[in-house]
């Protein structure tokens, strides 16, 4: 670069786009009159941003991948319990971007690597939604959720399925090779089964058109995405999304699974009845649905390709109190941490009894929608005191019992901790 050419006596033309200087502006001179205009330049730096981003976001995804043991450790930050699924999971990513980098390496497409998307069974509330978010976030690569009841019968080819990719893509900040690598989660894959009592798919009693235009998407296909809100692909009507690399996850709830699964083991082999032949809710589930196989989901209603295009099957427990506790405390953004912090923002001390957090947990136990009822229960139990706090002298401390959790105590500062102008 030599220099700015402003209002010279030559007319100089801009040697990438061919614009004069009176409709380019000023340009910028480099050597044997090569000239360059201000739209150019800044074109050109949108162009090595964009290169410089695709690079290093390639490097993070497939030049370092995670072994499986770092990627379940990781997991453990966020997920709790559910050791089997994380281990099982951990595996199936490791390959899936392991494969990928396999397929990228020119010459080496000996074997034929199957991509396994995975199919997550639990009860609501236990975490699968969360296994699929937190598996994105150790890999760092675009995640979006889907819902499979909302998906139409017009398939692949239908706005909906275009939708979950469209968010993919937002998420990938509009980067097609970063979303082609990232992680989509299908929620409620179990309510389109053939034989499923879900009243509110109306377009397709059968479920299976459903069925078939999620398989298409899983086994890989070329999808036409209209740019909504891509203001930087203004000159495209389409872009368009190669699934092939895009790991699915699968996860439903499938309520009375268990019942066809019994039958095909024979209920005698189980033995979860007690003596009046009920069933115990909470210990039955867990270890009947641990014994899942294919077979079983397409008896469910799913049609046998989509089993086949989920070879990972696996099974989530239901969270017992014990677990519940632990999400409340361990995981990095725990709500009884958040509540403390709350407290502290306003010079006040904020302390559970272990008592007390078996009582939350219980409580959340009966709503049965899993870890999801934490959050209300505890902010049920907090809102009168969060309510007061501001208005209180600040340095309190605040203990939560389990007589406080049932009511039976209000929760007032046990005691005013030591203030500087009190000195
Ligand atoms: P679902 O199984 O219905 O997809 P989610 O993963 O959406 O359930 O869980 C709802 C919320 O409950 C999560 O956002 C998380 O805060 C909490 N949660 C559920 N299971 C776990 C778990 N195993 N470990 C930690 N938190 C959990």
């Amino acid at each position: 670069m030599t220099g700015t050419r402003g209002g010279g006596r030559r007319t100089s033309t801009c040697s990438f786009c061919g614009k004069n200087q009176r409709d380019a502006g000023p340009m910028v001179e480099g050597p044997k009159d090569v000239y360059i205009c201000k739209s150019c330049v800044e074109l050109c730096h949108n162009i090595i941003r964009q290169e410089t981003k695709k690079a290093s976001t390639a490097k993070s995804q497939v030049g370092t991948i995670p072994k499986p043991s770092q990627i379940k450790k990781f997991l453990d930050q966020y997920v709790i319990g559910q050791e089997g699924p994380k281990k099982a999971l951990s595996v199936v990513v490791h390959n899936h971007y392991k494969r990928i980098q396999h397929t990228d390496n020119a010459g080496k497409n000996d074997v034929e690597l199957d991509k396994s998307n995975v199919l997550l069974v639990g009860p609501t509330g236990c975490g699968k939604t969360l296994l699929a978010r937190s598996l994105a976030r150790t890999l760092n690569v675009p995640f979006a959720i889907g819902d499979a009841t909302t998906l139409t019968e017009a398939g692949y080819v239908g706005e909906d399925v275009e939708n979950i990719l469209l968010r993919l893509l937002q998420t990938a900040d509009f980067d097609i090779e970063s979303a082609q690598r990232g992680i989509i989660y299908i929620d409620e894959i179990d309510k389109i089964g053939r034989t499923s009592q879900n009243v509110s798919i109306t377009r397709d009693v059968s479920g299976e058109g459903v069925q078939q235009a999620l398989l298409k998407m899983l086994e890989g296909t070329t999808a036409n995405i209209p740019p909504q809100g891509g203001r930087k692909h203004p000159e495209q009507q389409y872009i368009q999304i190669d699934t092939t690399n895009i790991l699915f996850i699968c996860g439903g709830t499938f309520v009375g699974l268990e019942d066809i699964i019994r039958r095909r083991i024979g209920q005698s082999a189980i033995g979860f009845s007690n003596e009046d032949g009920e069933h115990d809710e909470h210990t039955r589930d867990g270890e009947v649905l641990a014994q899942a196989i294919p077979d079983d989901l397409v008896a469910y209603g799913m049609i046998p390709e989509l089993v086949g295009r989920l070879p990972l099957l696996t099974t989530l427990e239901p969270l017992d109190t014990s677990a519940l506790v632990r999400i409340m405390t361990e995981p990095k953004n725990a709500l009884v941490r958040q509540q403390k912090r709350f407290f502290e923002f306003e010079d006040a001390e904020l302390e559970f009894t272990d008592g007390a957090l078996e009582a939350i947990a219980e409580i959340a136990k009966q709503r049965d929608t899993g870890a999801r009822a934490l959050r209300a229960v505890l902010e049920e139990l907090m809102l009168d005191p969060m309510y007061r706090l501001p208005d209180r002298n600040a340095g309190g401390r605040y203990l939560v019992t389990e007589r406080v959790v049932r009511g039976l105590d209000e929760l007032k500062p046990t005691r005013t901790r030591h203030r500087r102008e009190s000195a």
